[in-house]
């Protein structure tokens, strides 16, 4: 039967295992408890232990199941391990969500070669590291959500962002690749691009800047890890089999336009 999460939208994951990316704090841990709260076991991936292991024993105290694993996505072995062992401590992986993400704004001119490395690295390499890891054991079984974190700085560009909205503009053509190539396996590749969401990486932009944000969204308010979470549940559910290639824009209607 179908279970209600807190997010609002209904799935049954009962018997699957999802694997969450940046799931220590902000849209990835709303994700991991939306995924648990619907049935399915999830593996919690970033690299601060004492958050991860708070995100578990939230989702522990609901009653569901969920287990920590410290990773860096900079870091390929790693990701290959933790990919493999998630897969045979629960015997399959039906679901990944790619969520991890950092930002490094400044202008062009201004960009370091480190801060385009770093950010490439962590948001677009680690991407493809994880799905051509993960979709090994979704090829074997014909079943898989692959589910990753875009942004609107990769739909329509943002000043200060050139390095952050390329990798975002890179998974979206990287989703759509990798879902024509699967989905005759059952295996589903989709994007969501969050707008102006409440987490600890917009936190710092200060309160004028998230007030003049506000007035140019139609929906007249920020997003939520909540909103996010909604959208990532949904593609993971039975409802979304035939939804494969896409971009889902969850932004309150920001860009659509004055
Ligand atoms: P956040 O609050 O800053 O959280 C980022 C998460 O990524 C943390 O769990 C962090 O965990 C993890 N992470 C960062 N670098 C990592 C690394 N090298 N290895 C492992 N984990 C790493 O960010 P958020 O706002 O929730 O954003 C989540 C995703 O949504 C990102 O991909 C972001 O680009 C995207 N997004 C956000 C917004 C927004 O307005 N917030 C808008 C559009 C898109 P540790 O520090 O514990 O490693």
């Amino acid at each position: 039967m179908a279970k209600t999460t807190d997010v609002g939208v209904s799935a049954d994951l009962s018997n699957q295992v999802a694997l969450v990316t940046g799931a220590s704090r902000g849209i990835g841990r709303t994700i991991a408890e939306a995924l648990a709260a619907c049935g399915a076991k999830v593996a919690c991936v970033a690299r601060n232990e004492e958050r991860l292991q708070e995100v578990v024993e939230s989702i522990s105290s609901a009653g569901n199941v969920a287990q920590a694993w410290t990773c860096d996505v900079n870091d390929k072995d790693s990701i290959e391990k933790v990919v493999d062992r998630v897969a045979e401590t629960w015997d399959r992986l039906d679901i990944l969500v790619n969520n991890a993400g950092i930002t490094q704004d400044t202008l062009l001119p201004r960009m370091s070669d480190e801060q385009w490395d770093d950010v490439v690295r962590t948001n677009l390499r680690s991407v493809f590291l994880f799905t051509r890891a993960a979709t090994r054991h979704m090829m074997s079984q014909r079943y898989g959500r692959v589910i990753n974190l875009s942004s609107v700085s990769g739909v329509v560009g943002n000043k200060g962002q050139s390095n952050y909205a390329a990798t975002k503009a890179g998974i979206i053509g990287f989703t759509k690749s990798v879902a024509l190539e699967l989905a005759g396996r059952k295996v589903t590749a989709n994007a969501v691009a969050p707008g102006f969401i409440e987490t600890d990486m917009t936190a710092a932009l200060g309160d004028a800047l998230k007030d003049e944000a506000k007035k140019r969204i139609p929906c007249k308010r920020l997003g939520s890890s909540e909103d996010i979470a909604a959208a990532v549940v949904f593609l993971a559910s039975s409802g979304a089999a035939y939804l494969t290639g896409q971009t889902l824009v969850v932004d309150g209607g920001m860009t659509l336009g004055p």
